[in-house]
């Protein structure tokens, strides 16, 4: 795992790229990640990703108490830190504002038909979070009652998350729900995207099992949605994710649904 001042460089190169990419406007956006030693980087308040430097980043404890004098974090901080609890695999977080995914997330829409070969591999479906206030408790509550399913998420009339074990990897995974955000308005300009078949879906399932990848977000987000039900017979595909029994499947749904 990288030092201190490498895992600096890589918060700033990532930063620099959110910026580059129009995925963060003024000060928008923060990014996180765990430190070998059981804190973490983060980029400060009030500063644009595109200038940031290595003085524009402050090492905090995961109880989100600056470990340097005088330097501030993102008011946002709250929603990392959620994250780290409620999830021991991630090491780093990435929150930006990219226009197609946050225009998804502002007209009320989740990503979450399996539309794409390489999204339905990698990430599933990618839901929507409840809106909160910025810089409230509300929005690190919104973002837990998904993240433990998924490594992506929509923040409603706000933006978008991603995680990962590495700031690259979370960064690809914004990089990747932008891409996918862009392509699905192009599609609906069009009429719309064709929604992969089952059988589509299911052959894809078996590839990335066979591949080892991800399965942290398995189904067809709606299918689930309506515990097995008829799914109007487009996207259902799997009431069970993979590895998972019925039994377990129920009652992850029936979980779900409780908590609304
Ligand atoms: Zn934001």
């Amino acid at each position: 795992m990288p030092s201190d001042p490498d895992l600096i460089d890589e918060l700033l190169d990532v930063c620099h790229r959110l910026h580059r990419l129009g995925m963060v406007a003024a000060n928008d956006g923060n990014v996180s990640a765990l430190t070998n030693d059981g804190n973490l980087l983060t980029s400060v308040t009030n500063i644009s990703k595109g200038v940031m430097t290595a003085r524009h980043v402050v090492k905090m404890d995961l109880q989100g108490r600056p470990l340097e004098d005088g330097k501030k974090p993102s008011s946002e901080l709250p929603m990392h830190l959620a994250i780290y609890r409620d999830r021991p695999d991630v090491r780093a977080v990435v929150h930006a504002h990219p226009p197609y995914a946050t225009g998804f997330a502002a007209a009320g829409l989740a990503l979450d038909k399996c539309v794409l070969p390489e999204i339905v591999m990698t990430l599933g479906s990618i839901p929507l979070a409840e809106y909160g206030t910025p810089s409230t408790e509300e929005v690190p509550e919104a973002v837990s009652r998904w993240i433990g399913q998924a490594d992506a998420v929509l923040l409603s009339n706000h933006g978008a998350v991603t995680v990962g074990a590495s700031l690259e990897e979370a960064f690809y995974k914004m990089e990747r729900i932008e891409h996918y955000a862009k392509i699905c308005y192009f599609a609906r300009q069009l009429g719309g995207e064709r929604v992969l078949t089952p059988t589509e879906v299911q052959k894809l399932y078996e590839l990335r099992d066979a591949y080892a990848m991800s399965n942290r977000n398995p189904g067809c987000w709606s299918c689930d949605q309506l515990i097995g039900g008829s799914c109007l017979g487009e996207t259902c595909v799997n009431f069970t994710g993979a590895g998972e029994t019925f039994e377990q499947a129920a009652r992850r749904i029936i979980q779900r649904v409780l908590r609304g």
